[in-house]
């Protein structure tokens, strides 16, 4: 107890902490339809924007149910489904098939481009490598082995950053929207052409003891002017992946946490997270549609 009141007591100077993982459903924003503001577009109803969808903060598809965001239209909602949430998708639904998670049509079953599939039979995993994959150079003999497993969508990092931030922005009360205009701006601004942008690194790491089908998120914001931190970052638990991230373009930062040294001040800061070593720190910072190859580590069983 005391060794954790120690790992947080600086954030709990500096930092709001709200947590979202309500087992009952719970819309977030405002009841009244005819007051709505799009979080995105900036669209009421007088101004062209309809709200007869029910928008998820998190897609359905990655296993929200009960976090609802009112104030979001259904045609940027429209464009979500059909932008970022497919980026986090593809990315992420290789664990909701290796945890057996049903979606609407059961478990899917996974194809890769190279031939290998994953199902899922109701208490284990399957993956089935067809062909004898010298190419790959598995041997399947060997201890130990890594399965390369390659997409059949091109991956948009990028958008899995937007994605993850604009989970963060579905929940937050609408008048912290004007602190983030830049940030949905460049939600809303996928360019998909090699674009480089000055983005903070996402860590990240696979915590397969826990998964999350219903994910859950905690939301920072500072509340004091040292400036020295974020105003805003977020911790979003999903499948078996754990990913903290800042909230990129906010008004009220006045330093640039893409740079390696002021991550690192951050990092160093969330002494709960800096105390595991097994993060990876990565950059999302190319807004293009990248042909990605994922290599399983397999390990055998020790007997
Ligand atoms: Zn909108």
């Amino acid at each position: 107890m005391e060794q954790q009141q120690n790992l947080f007591s600086e954030i709990f100077v500096n930092y709001e902490i709200n947590a979202y993982s309500p087992k009952k459903k719970f819309i977030y924003g405002n009841n009244d339809k005819a007051k709505r503001i799009c979080k995105y577009c900036g669209k009421t109803i007088k101004t062209g924007a309809t709200f007869n969808e029910v928008a998820h903060a998190i897609p359905e598809s990655l296993g929200n149910k009960t976090i609802i965001s009112a104030d979001e239209c259904d045609s940027c909602n429209d464009k979500f489904s059909k932008t970022i949430d497919l980026d986090i998708f593809e990315y992420l639904k290789l664990f909701r098939v290796l945890y057996g998670k049903k979606g609407k049509k059961g478990v899917p079953k996974l194809k890769f481009k190279n031939g290998t599939e994953i199902s899922h039979n109701g208490t284990n995993a399957i993956i089935i490598q067809r062909t004898n994959d010298t190419a790959n150079n598995i041997n399947f003999s060997n201890e130990n082995f890594k399965i390369p497993l390659e997409f059949s969508k091109d991956i948009n990092f990028m958008n899995i950053y937007r994605a993850l931030v604009k989970y963060v922005m579905a929940v937050i009360p609408n008048k912290e929207i004007p602190n983030f205009s830049r940030t949905i701006e460049w939600i809303m601004d996928i360019k998909n052409d090699g674009t480089l942008l000055e983005l903070p690194a996402i860590a990240a790491k696979i915590d397969f003891q826990n998964y999350h089908d219903q994910p859950m998120f905690m939301i920072y914001r500072r509340k004091n002017e040292n400036d020295s931190l974020p105003y805003m970052y977020a911790e979003i638990r999903i499948t078996t992946m754990i990913f903290v991230f800042i909230i990129p373009f906010c008004r009220k930062d006045t330093i640039n946490f893409s740079k390696k040294d002021n991550f690192d001040i951050f990092w160093k800061f969330n002494k709960h997270y800096a105390h595991f070593t097994d993060w990876t720190f990565n950059n999302f910072n190319v807004d293009v549609e990248k042909h990605t190859i994922m290599n399983m580590q397999m390990n055998k069983k020790s007997t």
